[in-house]
């Protein structure tokens, strides 16, 4: 049997997937940190929902439901039992994509990177377990990584060098639709010490973009894109790309009185993530128009979002009160975007407190919009 046959038996579509579910979302909420010991959370999670104080009525909660609920009990490993479909929908032809969303601090990193020693996260496991399948099919499977980034709308290849010492480069379509980064470095990979090796450039690449790693990291979109190709005992390849993406930081830029250079790049995060949002809204509601082309990053996903492309985001949470708003911002993202019919549910129960403070601070700067 080919190896594709073996591969999509071994892959069936998961529930998950039927349909015309283009993108499923699913919630991470990370645990309180040390330093954080004595805050409050300002959200719960049980089952598949989340509960969070309702900004209109502090004395109740809304609760919302997902695909599926992570929450701070949940490992690395957990969370990548979500993602291996993917994985092995990949490995049998499909484009497929998958992402991180949520505020600076709530967890994208460490969920898409985590730590390559004690706990690794989306990023390693999935090219272990793409270089296992190599390895059994060597002669007729490959994987190459390139890494890119997207700052300011601009795209920059970070296995090149320094992003700033570069030209941006530009984005082209292909006769077969497919999309291609005219020039983006792109390197086979046999093995976990290599990837490891480009993995550790292309961080560095990112960090001396900007004066500080987390300034870097909060303010541009990291891709990873895997080429994935098999050749069947029919001589047809299969081929298809995978890209796993930590997204810029979704914080409200306008709170944190941004100017100047600062501005421009918060404004073409903000544009951008509302772009990402309004087609993955798109395409799980069956929209007839897909707006990919409205910004560079849904333009670079236009081949691996939708249309057959198999969609998973993971919209990550900080628990603490002071996050109450960018937490709330979040889960409105993920629900607009989301298959799932959201029916909030006013829960009945009280705890945890409702987070007075901050609601008295900011409620004069918000439009209270969604669901309620
Ligand atoms: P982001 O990339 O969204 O800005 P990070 O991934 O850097 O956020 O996470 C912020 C902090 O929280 C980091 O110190 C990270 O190690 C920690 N953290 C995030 N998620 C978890 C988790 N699930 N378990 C333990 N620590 C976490
Ligand atoms: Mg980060």
């Amino acid at each position: 049997q080919a190896p594709g046959a073996q591969l999509a038996a071994a892959a069936p579509a998961s529930a998950a997937f039927v349909g015309k579910q283009a993108v499923k979302v699913v919630i991470r909420v990370r645990p309180s940190l040390p330093h954080e010991a004595d805050t409050e959370a300002c959200i719960s999670t049980t089952g598949n929902q989340v509960a969070i104080v309702n900004p209109r009525n502090i004395t109740e909660r809304l609760a919302y439901t997902f695909d599926r609920v992570f929450g701070e009990a949940d490992s690395q490993e957990s969370v990548f039992a979500e993602v291996q479909p993917v994985v092995l929908r990949a490995l049998a032809g499909n484009n497929a994509t998958i992402f991180a969303y949520g505020q600076t601090g709530s967890g994208k990193t460490h969920t898409i990177n985590g730590t390559a020693s004690d706990s690794p996260g989306i990023i390693p496991r999935t090219v272990k377990c793409l270089l296992s399948h190599v390895g059994e099919n060597a002669l007729t499977a490959s994987i190459a990584v390139s890494y890119l980034e997207i700052y300011n709308e601009k795209i920059f290849d970070l296995l090149a060098g320094e992003p700033k010492s570069l030209p941006n480069l530009d984005l082209r379509e292909t006769a077969s639709k497919s999309i291609v980064v005219s020039g983006l470095s792109n390197v086979v990979i046999t093995s976990l010490g290599e990837f490891e090796k480009l993995h550790e450039t292309a961080l560095k690449n990112r960090s001396t973009a900007a004066t500080n790693l987390n300034e870097a990291s909060s303010r541009s979109h990291f891709i990873m894109q895997l080429s994935i190709s098999n050749v069947l005992e029919n001589g047809k390849t299969l081929s298809s790309k995978l890209h796993i993406i930590d997204l810029a930081g979704s914080e409200d830029n306008k709170r944190t009185g941004n100017v100047g250079a600062r501005m421009v790049e918060s404004g073409a995060i903000n544009k951008s993530l509302f772009v990402l949002g309004q087609v993955v809204e798109a395409l799980n509601k069956g929209h007839p128009r897909i707006p990919y082309r409205d910004s560079k990053i849904t333009r670079f996903l236009q081949d691996s979002l939708g249309g057959g492309a198999l969609g998973l985001m993971i919209a990550c949470c900080a628990p603490g009160q002071q996050h109450y708003w960018d937490t709330y911002n979040t889960l409105n993202f993920a629900t607009k975007s989301s298959f799932v019919k959201n029916v909030v549910v006013k829960h009945e129960i009280a705890a945890p407190k409702p987070p007075q403070s901050a609601i008295a601070a900011l409620l004069g700067d918000y439009m209270l919009g969604g669901s309620g």
